[in-house]
């Protein structure tokens, strides 16, 4: 049998960027069920990079993942990660109260949000419909992200800092034998000290694999589909435009306009796919804030979101099974929080507390623990019977 430190469930980002990070200093082995790592939700993002998203937590989760985003390891990438890509949130007349309470609530954590008048903002994205336009306020420094770069720079750094990661891996059964966990997998058992769940939608059924009790998630569909830019219309420089009500957003991708109706059906854990209806409804309000007459869907998609009760992730030990670390429920945001989430994840396996960064910026390890979701106490991140 394999032995390892630590066994991580789920090659997609969140499993990468933890692995990355614990590879330098413990043995890791990275296990995905599919045949390549970010065939799920990874590799379905609309891979946008805002401070002004999601909950508080997650909101300083962004900010602390930036350092990492803007400047990498040397060797990391080939090419810069982030790019710029400001984010336009637009309003009807009848959200106008919707825009005030954003822009307000936004100032609190991105002070450079503003508030544009209609002209700035159909300067912006010329294909949106004055008629349509009551107000927007624009969050300048919002970026793209390079999501196959990002996830290929985890899945590379793991290999050269001596981690191993196996495809076709799926776990299908772990025991507690003493101090160590059993892992069986598809491609052959493991053991390891620490099995960190990464299975994004995944992530309660693997719970179960162990014996813990379910963090609550809830995996919800979200669509997206590409469309044809209008011809002669020079789309590469826009914003991604996004409304206040979360009814659609969209923004130019290789040339083409990459869409979402923002819908969040719930879902059970599966290989999500777009249903005709999301996309017609994606259409249709695409249609009625711009001037774009959609001839075409070129590509359509969808992936699962998953989140807990209070749409903040989850990264911690167990309460109650020893040894059992939960990196999961990171929702719609678990590209741009990725290398925050996975340097809290080394620091609460090694040090039982959060990188100082991270307490600077008002994050604490009770926010993150699946502790908080059973309403028990959180100790350091670290309840003493979930030590090894
Ligand atoms: C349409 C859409 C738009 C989004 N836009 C953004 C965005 O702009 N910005 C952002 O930050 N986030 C965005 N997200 C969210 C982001 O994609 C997810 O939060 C993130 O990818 C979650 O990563 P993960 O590794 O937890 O999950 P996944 O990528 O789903 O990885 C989990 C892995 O676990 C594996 N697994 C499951 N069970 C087992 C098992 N038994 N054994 C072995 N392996 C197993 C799965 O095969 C899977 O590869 C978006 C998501 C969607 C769907």
């Amino acid at each position: 049998m394999t032995g390892a430190d630590i066994v991580v469930i789920g090659g997609g980002m969140a499993g990468a960027s933890a692995a990355f990070e614990l590879a330098s200093a413990a043995k890791v082995v990275v296990l995905e069920r599919e045949s390549a790592c970010g065939y799920h939700a990874t590799g379905r993002s609309a891979a946008s990079f805002t401070e002004n998203y999601g909950t508080a937590t997650i909101r300083r989760l962004a900010k602390a993942s930036r350092p990492f985003l803007e400047r990498p390891p040397e060797g990391f990438a080939g090419s810069p990660l982030l790019a710029p890509r400001g984010m336009l949130t637009v309003a009807r007349a009848d959200q106008r109260a919707a825009l005030r309470d954003e822009l307000e609530r936004a100032l609190e954590f991105v002070p450079t949000m503003r508030r544009v008048s209609v002209d700035e903002a159909l300067a912006l994205v010329p294909v949106l419909r004055r008629d349509y336009l009551d107000g927007a306020i624009l969050e300048p420094n919002s970026m793209d992200i390079d999501v196959h770069g990002l996830h290929q720079g985890f899945l590379k750094g793991i290999r050269r800092r001596g981690g191993t990661v196996i495809v076709d891996a799926e776990v299908t059964a772990l025991e507690r034998d003493g101090r160590r966990w059993r892992v069986s997998t598809r491609a052959g058992p493991l053991s390891a000290d620490i099995v960190i769940n990464a299975a994004g939608a995944w992530a309660d059924e693997i719970g179960r694999l162990a014996g813990a009790a379910p963090i609550g998630l809830v995996p919800k569909r979200r669509t997206a589909f590409t469309v044809d830019a209008p011809a002669g219309t020079a789309v590469e420089a826009w914003p991604l435009a996004n409304d206040v009500g979360a009814e659609f957003y969209f923004k130019p991708d290789a040339g083409r306009l990459f869409v979402s109706p923002a819908d969040a059906t719930p879902s059970l854990p599966t290989d999500a796919q777009a249903e005709d209806i999301d996309v017609a409804e994606g259409v249709d309000r695409l249609e009625r804030a711009t001037t774009i007459a959609v001839t075409r869907v070129v590509r359509r998609w969808a992936g699962l979101r998953s989140f807990v009760t209070d749409g903040s992730p989850v990264a911690g030990f167990d309460p109650e099974a020893r040894g059992f670390f939960w990196l999961a429920g990171q929702g719609g945001y678990g590209i741009k929080t990725a290398s925050a989430l996975a340097r809290a994840t080394a620091a609460l396996i090694s040090a039982g507390r959060l990188p100082e960064d991270q307490v600077a910026l008002g994050l604490s390890a009770a926010q993150l623990s699946p502790a908080r979701l059973r309403g028990m106490p959180v100790d350091g991140g670290m309840p003493a019977t979930a030590r090894a």
